[in-house]
């Protein structure tokens, strides 16, 4: 057993962590002010267009995508230390390609889908979005009712999705959709390539959520496809959906390290310096618990987060320690974060500090992805058997 990161993934650890330090941190500020006044979590074009010029030039764009794409191919192992740098800030900045569905696109397109979608995504030259939740089917995807009708060469969906991140910016969208009723998660549910402006396709509206995110609710109506845009085997599209909510699910947890991290290095920056009633908050028994506990439970994260994704890379099935880590990080990260709040006194609650915004980001990791409810009736049924 060997818990030291190579020498490779150790240096592309530090690249990323210098990359948020010199081009992410310091936007943070303007980023703060903008969710402040009700604008929503951006980046202008202005400011990212250096930023992507500059993480592309230290190699770090592809890192997970495979070599003939132009992309490094590392394993999920290294991306746990890059995603747990990028989660240390609040700035909105995606090092392209988002890996989640990526892995499905792996796991799925045929050669042509792969010159048309995989590639330009994988070199950073398009954005995705999938499209699984609806109205009446949300933690539990096998209900969904969206249907693909096939009719000659054509497949014709219908149906509505909702929560969909990335809608208006992606240039196609994974949609899934019922294949086959009868046979459901089983065998009825297939995945299918939905490009931008297809006729049928509507954003009916975007939802503001909490921390400046937003997401958008899509109809689809006689929406004729091609039959070339069903992606993978019909009926079999639960299984790379699976694999890509595992990859999101790990990710998740490496920047709730990040995230943890940051907020216990500002408790112990600050409470050494914060004197009430004559002594300085690191001295209070209270505020030392927070901090060992934070430190505590980060250790274990983080082990956890690498053996998850040492799984992956070994082609194990890591369903029950992804559900652990799911819970387990959301968890840690949201506490350390009320600690931290509270220990800032009437600073922690102000929109200057990023403290409420990484809050918020993790109250939605609480959901999506799967509520943590779920999770937990994931990792017990696997104890305790389906009863
Ligand atoms: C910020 C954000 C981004 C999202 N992006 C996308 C996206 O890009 N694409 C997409 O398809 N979806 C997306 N979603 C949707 C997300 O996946 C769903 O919201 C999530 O799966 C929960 O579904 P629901 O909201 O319908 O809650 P429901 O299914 O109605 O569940 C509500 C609550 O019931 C409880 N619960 C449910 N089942 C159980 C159970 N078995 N045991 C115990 N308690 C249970 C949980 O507390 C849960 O929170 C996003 C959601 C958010 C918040």
């Amino acid at each position: 057993m060997d818990f030291e990161l190579s020498e490779e993934h150790r240096a592309i650890k530090e690249l990323a962590a210098k990359f948020v330090q010199e081009r992410l941190l310091p936007l943070e500020p303007a980023v703060l002010e903008r969710e402040a006044a009700g604008k929503g979590l951006f980046l202008t074009p202005e400011e990212i267009a250096p930023i992507d010029q500059r993480s592309r030039e230290l190699g770090l764009w592809g890192l997970d995508a495979p070599e003939e794409t132009g992309g490094m191919d590392l394993p999920a192992e290294a991306m746990v230390g890059v995603n747990e740098e990028l989660g240390k800030t609040v700035t909105p900045y995606v090092l392209p390609p988002d890996s989640p569905n990526l892995r499905m696109l792996l796991a799925t397109v045929n050669p042509q889908q792969r010159a048309k979608y995989l590639e330009p995504y994988a070199r950073g030259e398009t954005v995705s979005a999938i499209a699984i939740s609806e109205p009446g089917a949300g933690a539990d995807p096998a209900a969904m009712t969206t249907r693909a009708v096939r009719q000659g060469n054509e497949w014709v969906l219908n149906g509505r999705k909702i929560w969909i991140s990335r809608m208006e910016r992606a240039d196609f969208t994974i949609v899934m959709a019922v294949t086959d009723k009868a046979a459901g998660a089983r065998g009825g549910i297939s995945a299918f390539l939905v490009d931008k402006g297809t006729p049928g396709l509507e954003v009916a509206r975007r939802i503001p959520m909490l921390g400046g995110h937003f997401t958008y609710e899509v109809v689809l109506e006689d929406c004729r496809l091609p039959a070339t845009q069903l992606l993978g085997t019909e009926g079999r599209g639960f299984a790379p959906m699976q694999l890509r909510l595992s990859t999101r699910r790990v990710q998740m947890a490496a920047w709730c390290c990040g995230i943890t991290q940051r907020a216990l290095n500002m408790m112990c920056d600050y409470a050494p310096k914060r004197v009430t009633f004559g002594a300085r908050l690191s001295e209070r028994q209270t505020i030392q618990n927070w901090v060992a506990d934070a430190a505590a439970r980060l250790h274990a994260c983080r082990l956890m987060t690498y053996d998850a994704a040492w799984k992956i890379d070994r082609g194990r099935d890591p369903r029950t320690e992804v559900s652990m880590i799911k819970v387990f990080a959301t968890e840690m990260a949201w506490d350390t974060l009320d600690k931290a709040m509270q220990a800032f006194g009437a600073m922690g609650m102000t929109k200057e500090m990023p403290l409420q915004l990484m809050a918020n980001r993790v109250r939605l990791m609480r959901i999506y992805e799967g509520p943590t409810e779920v999770h937990r009736w994931v990792v017990a049924r696997s104890l305790l058997g389906r009863g």
